[in-house]
C-alpha cells in the first residue's frame, strides 16, 4: 500500500481521526483538515472518500462518520480514507465557494502550494491524499439553491481508467448513473486531478436544498461500501437494485440553463422528467405576476438540476438537460 503521511492505524478494523495541516504563509492561521481512516488485516487498495468539496452539500458529510463505523466493520484489505469536510471556510459560511477568497474549490485542482486558501486546500488533498489513493468517491449534491436526483458520475472515457470508473458505478448502484465522455475544458475538479494522476474515480450528487434526506445518505454510505466489495476490500456488501436510469452526456452544473432576467422563478418541469428541445421548463414572473423570462429546453434529454429557491437574478443556473442511454443489464 501507498506510504501515508500519518501512521496507519494499529489495529484491523479501528477508526482513527488525524488532523492533516494545509500549508500557510507566515502569519496566517493554519487550516486544519479533520480526516478518518480505518484499515483491514491484509494489504490491498486504498479507497479515498471526500465530503464538503462545496460548503452547501450536507448529504456526504453525514455519511462519512457512519460509513467509517460500517466500512470498519467489514473491512478486511487495505485501508479506507475520508475528509468529511474538505472546504472548511465554505462549509462554516455554508456556502459554494470559499468566503476566504471567492475560489469553488472544484474548479481549481491540483491546486498550488504558493496559491491563495483554496489553491492550498487543492494541493494538500492532490499530493497528500489523491496520490497516494488507488480510487476516490467524491460526495457532493445539488446545493442549497438547487435540486438534483440522487445519482452517481462515472468517466465514460473509453480507457482503463473509465472502465474502472464505469465498473464501480454499477457496483455503487444509484438508481441514476450518470456516464461523462472525456471533457479537456472539465479541469480543476478532484476527479480530474484524480484522472491525471491515473486514480480511477466516482463522485455523487443528492437533493440538496441545503439538507439531507436519510434515505440519500443511507444510499451514499451503502454505495461506498459496495465500491470496496466491488474492490476487493471487503467479501460482504449491502444489496442494492440495479440503475433504473443510465444518463450519458457533460455533467457541469455551472453550465446550466441561466435566467437573463431577475425576478420570481417557477418550474414546470421535475427532476427526472424527459424533455423535447423547444419544451418550455418554466418562467421568471415579477412579484405581481408579471410574465418577464419563458425558459425552453434547448436540447432534448432528462432533466438532472432544477433550482428550487425562486428568487433568481440574471446570469443564475436554473435547470441542467443531460442525454440518455438505455439502460444495459
Ligand atoms: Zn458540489
Amino acid at each position: 500500500m501507498h506510504p501515508l503521511p500519518w501512521p496507519d492505524p494499529i489495529h484491523p478494523g479501528e477508526v482513527i481521526v488525524h488532523t492533516l495541516a494545509v500549508p500557510s504563509p507566515p502569519g496566517d492561521e493554519p487550516l486544519e483538515l479533520s480526516v478518518m481512516a480505518t484499515r483491514g488485516a491484509h494489504d490491498g487498495p486504498t479507497l479515498l472518500v471526500f465530503a464538503g468539496v462545496h460548503g452547501d452539500e450536507y448529504e456526504g458529510v453525514r455519511a462519512i462518520p457512519e460509513l467509517m463505523q460500517r466500512a470498519a466493520a467489514i473491512i478486511e484489505h487495505g485501508r479506507l480514507i475520508a475528509v468529511p469536510v474538505c472546504n472548511p471556510p465554505a462549509f462554516a459560511a455554508a456556502t459554494r465557494n470559499s468566503p476566504v477568497d471567492g475560489l469553488n474549490l472544484a474548479r481549481v485542482f491540483p491546486g498550488d502550494a504558493q496559491g491563495t486558501l483554496s489553491q492550498r486546500i487543492a494541493h494538500t488533498l492532490t499530493t497528500q491524499l489523491i496520490a497516494r489513493s488507488d480510487f476516490l468517491i467524491d460526495f457532493h449534491s445539488a446545493g442549497i439553491v438547487s435540486s438534483m436526483p440522487l445519482l452517481v458520475g462515472y468517466s465514460a472515457a473509453d480507457t482503463p481508467l473509465g472502465r474502472r470508473s464505469a465498473a464501480a458505478a454499477v457496483a455503487f448502484s444509484a438508481e441514476v448513473i450518470w456516464g461523462h465522455p472525456h471533457d479537456p475544458t472539465a479541469v480543476g475538479r478532484t476527479i480530474s486531478a484524480a484522472e491525471e494522476l491515473g486514480v480511477p474515480w466516482l463522485y455523487t450528487e443528492a437533493a440538496g436544498g441545503g439538507r439531507t434526506l436519510p434515505e440519500q445518505v443511507e444510499c451514499f454510505i451503502t454505495g461506498a461500501l459496495r465500491v470496496m466489495h466491488h474492490l476487493g476490500m471487503a467479501s460482504t456488501a449491502p444489496h442494492a437494485e440495479p440503475p433504473r436510469i443510465h444518463l450519458l452526456g457533460a455533467g457541469n452544473t455551472d453550465a446550466s440553463i441561466q435566467a437573463q432576467v431577475a425576478g420570481y422563478f417557477i418550474p414546470t418541469v421535475k427532476l427526472l422528467d424527459r424533455v423535447e428541445a423547444g419544451q418550455i421548463l418554466g418562467a421568471i414572473y415579477t412579484v405581481t405576476g408579471m410574465l418577464l423570462e419563458q425558459l425552453v429546453a434547448p436540447v432534448a434529454g432528462r432533466m438532472v438540476l432544477v433550482r428550487g429557491l425562486p428568487r433568481v437574478h440574471a446570469g443564475e443556473g436554473l435547470f441542467l438537460i443531460s442525454g440518455e442511454q438505455p439502460v444495459t443489464a
